[in-house]
């Protein structure tokens, strides 16, 4: 079967691994439309990838090795407690994780794309209008186009989303995520402080932080990527953010600011205080935690994937993963189908109950880790381990589903 033309919206990391899967699985022609118009590559930050998912992926053929990462095995929980610089540890669960710095995978991502593929920055897709057989995109300037085949890959406020019929909107969790990175030459100086493969975490009451170590931009050095979910002091402030993708730091309301520096103040451990404090206020970001899931992850010619189909949150630790698995089963299906019908019903098969239970969990953990955070002062290592059992039990696996889609891994 031949898809014919095919429009990726969106050419970020779910876009990137979208064309890449359309390619291979013999589309006549792709365009990638992008509206950022310069390189994403300066604008995130950290990401994790569980060990076994990464392997499957590198399989899949959407990884591979040369990618820079660090390799992380353990997360320590700590408390503030006295006058330990470093804080108490409660205890430390297994992380089996690969991180990675967000441009470097974005990057080794976009130089797959094979040349034969279009990839059009700077081009906003206004509206898409499905039809028998295909869709038009409108697209900013008024240039109209037709597509046999058009996939979301425009995260999570998107377009391709608003033209099917369910039109699912994100909703807001109700707390926030504070992001940013210092380089390792800057960290405080304690020796033994943290281990390079931990990813430590801070908790306290309605909250905590986890911190690991990431390559550094182009693969150089390492830093030390933390993110800080809290509810903001004044809810009103949560709306001024607004944008999933996180504000630049220097559009970040100075009353956030203050709150998260209050609240580090009165919680953290002097190291982990220092920590944040040395972060330069140019390299903070702010965004809101949103939970979203569409019932079909495709309709008629319109496929969705990534963010655009569904968002996690980020304690799931399966943001990339679940979209470069989206497109490696998208490639099959696409590759084994006898109709785009069909493969679209495959996918949709097969994805949107993963979608689901990835989604379900984000849940269940920002509830135990954020919403209605134990009193963790009174929890050691077995009862932080319960604790754990219990708040990601039930759908949806820690890292992500396995690629097949078979419950273990
Ligand atoms: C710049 C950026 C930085 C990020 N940094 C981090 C990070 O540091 N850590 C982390 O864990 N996650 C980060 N994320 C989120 C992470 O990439 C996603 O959660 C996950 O990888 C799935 O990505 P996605 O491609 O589905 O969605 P996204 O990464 O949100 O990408 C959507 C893309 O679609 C484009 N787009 C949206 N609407 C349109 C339209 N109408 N027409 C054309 N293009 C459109 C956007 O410009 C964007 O590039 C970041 C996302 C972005 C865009």
């Amino acid at each position: 079967m031949s898809v014919g033309r095919v429009a990726v919206v969106g050419g970020s990391i779910a876009g990137c691994a979208a064309a890449l899967a359309v390619a291979r699985a013999g589309a006549g022609e792709v365009v990638v439309f992008e509206r950022a118009a310069g390189g994403l590559q300066d604008r995130g930050i950290g990401l994790a990838v569980h060990d076994r998912r990464y392997a499957e992926l590198e399989a899949a053929g959407y990884l591979d090795p040369g990618i820079p990462w660090v390799r992380l095995t353990s997360r320590p929980w700590i408390v503030r407690d006295g006058g330990s610089r470093a804080g108490r540890r409660l205890g430390a669960l297994p992380f089996g994780f690969r991180s990675y710095n967000w441009g470097s995978l974005w990057s080794a991502l976009r130089a797959r794309i094979p040349a034969s593929v279009a990839y059009e920055r700077g081009t906003a897709v206004e509206q898409v209008l499905p039809g028998p057989g295909g869709a038009v995109l409108r697209l900013a300037g008024g240039r109209e186009e037709r597509f046999d085949l058009v996939i979301g890959a425009d995260g999570y406020r998107s377009a391709v989303r608003a033209a099917t019929r369910d039109a699912t909107v994100p909703g807001y969790a109700g707390y926030l995520a504070w992001r940013g990175a210092l380089p390792e030459e800057e960290l405080p100086g304690l020796a033994g402080a943290w281990a390079r493969d931990e990813a430590a975490t801070v908790a306290f009451p309605g909250g905590h932080m986890i911190v690991y170590r990431i390559p550094g931009p182009g693969g150089s050095g390492t830093s030390a990527n933390w993110v800080f979910y809290a509810a903001p002091a004044d809810p009103a402030h949560a709306l001024s953010v607004g944008d999933a993708a996180g504000l630049p730091p220097d559009r970040v309301p100075e009353a956030l600011t203050a709150h998260h520096r209050a609240v580090v103040d009165a919680h953290f451990p002097p190291y982990w205080q220092e920590l944040v404090r040395r972060t330069p206020k140019g390299a903070t970001y702010v965004q809101p935690v949103y939970d979203l899931c569409v019932p079909r992850y495709g309709e008629g010619r319109l496929v969705l994937l990534g963010d655009a189909a569904a968002v996690a949150r980020p304690h799931s630790g399966s943001g990339a993963v679940k979209a470069l698995q989206d497109a490696a089963v998208l490639e099959r299906c696409l590759a084994s189908a006898g109709s785009p019908a069909e493969a679209v019903a495959a996918y949709d098969a097969a994805r949107a109950p993963v979608g689901r239970a990835v989604v379900g969990l984000g849940r269940r953990l920002g509830r135990a880790q954020v919403q209605g955070t134990p009193a963790w002062e009174g929890m050691d290592q077995t009862a932080l381990e319960r604790w754990w059992k219990q708040a990601s039990e039930g759908e949806g696996r820690f890292g992500g589903q396995a690629l097949d889609g078979a419950r273990r891994g």
